[in-house]
């Protein structure tokens, strides 16, 4: 397959670009590079079947030649990113995924949508069915990237049912590992960097709100076999483990011997969601797929590609 992977320099793209490259397709990876870094890529940077192109995914695209996919993984993701940029994370969800739908239907390509477990909101129903609508707050701060990843997914689905596109949707949850940026914000990093330099670890709030952690190789291959399939309706694919963020907290200390312990500081934002964990029977059932690297040992990897990064 040629392979158009939006967001390709971009933490989960670039692993996708490394996934999709050793299957023998194609690869063009796109991103304007706001929150991916070429970093990511550097690596595949003169491969044959690879190509970059550094663009902004809500202006016109144009692609010489066929594609086979279009995956569409552009979006600032963490919440930092998406409350320091809130019209692009708006523009990318809504414009993008149009402008991507678009390019997908004048090439008949199969197209793909990176959502995301954010448009279950702070959830009621638990764990998360994708039978499930969500509980979410608009005009709440998170708002910018739940409501424009919702409505990327409606409009994913109005091009399949009208213009019989052939579409997947993927949920993504929490997902972790090497090439996460330093400085996004999100747990992991902020834990994992935290602990390296010995400081304390800051838990938001009361540590009791919970998160269910994926390795990024698990996860880019439930997006692959999801890829593959024939299944239009939306897709959960996460870790169920489920962990307290103080329980986290720990586990990282402990795997670090971080010396510098725990501090509590201020809950981050009124919608922080309280709990999280998602529902896969349908990613087993459909896919054949379930999460073979457990947190103890997806934090061991990446804490040693932070240390590698970090120079410590
Ligand atoms: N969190 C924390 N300390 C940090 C960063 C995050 O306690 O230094 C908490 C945050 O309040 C949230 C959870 O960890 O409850 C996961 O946050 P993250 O930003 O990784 O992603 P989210 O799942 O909220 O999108």
């Amino acid at each position: 397959m040629r392979v158009l992977i939006t967001g390709g320099a971009g933490f989960i793209g670039s692993h996708l670009c490394d996934r999709l490259l050793a299957e023998g397709h194609s690869v063009i990876a796109m991103d304007n590079l706001i929150t991916g870094s070429v970093d990511n890529i550097a690596h595949l940077a003169g491969h044959e079947r690879f190509r970059f192109i550094k663009q902004d995914v809500t202006e016109y695209i144009f692609i010489e030649g066929p594609l086979d996919a279009v995956m569409h993984f552009a979006s600032p993701a963490s919440p930092r990113s998406y409350l320091e940029l809130p019209i692009q994370t708006l523009k990318v969800g809504a414009l993008g995924t149009h402008k991507t739908l678009g390019l997908a239907r004048a090439k008949q390509a199969r197209y793909f949508l990176a959502s995301t477990s954010e448009v279950y909101g702070d959830p009621q129903v638990h764990p998360q069915p994708e039978s499930y609508w969500g509980h979410v707050n608009p005009i709440g701060p998170r708002g910018v990237y739940d409501e424009a990843k919702r409505f990327a997914e409606s409009m994913v689905m109005a091009y399949h049912r009208f213009h019989h596109l052939d579409t997947r949707i993927v949920r993504i949850f929490n997902t972790y590992g090497p090439r996460m940026a330093l400085d996004d914000g999100r747990v992991v990093p902020n834990f994992v960097g935290q602990a390296l330099r010995h400081q304390p670890l800051t838990v938001y709030g009361d540590g009791q709100q919970t998160r269910s952690f994926t390795y990024v190789d698990d996860l880019v291959d439930g997006v692959y076999r999801l890829l593959l399939s024939e299944e239009h309706e939306p897709t959960n694919i996460g870790n169920p483990v489920e962990l307290t963020i103080l329980q986290f907290a720990n586990l990282v200390n402990t795997l670090t011997d971080n010396p510098g312990g725990i501090v509590f500081e201020d809950a981050r934002t009124a919608d922080d969601p309280q709990i999280r964990r998602p529902d896969i029977g349908k990613a087993r059932r459909l896919l054949g797929w379930e999460p073979q690297v457990p947190v103890e040992e997806g934090l061991r990897r990446t804490i040693g590609w932070f240390q590698k990064r970090m120079g410590v």
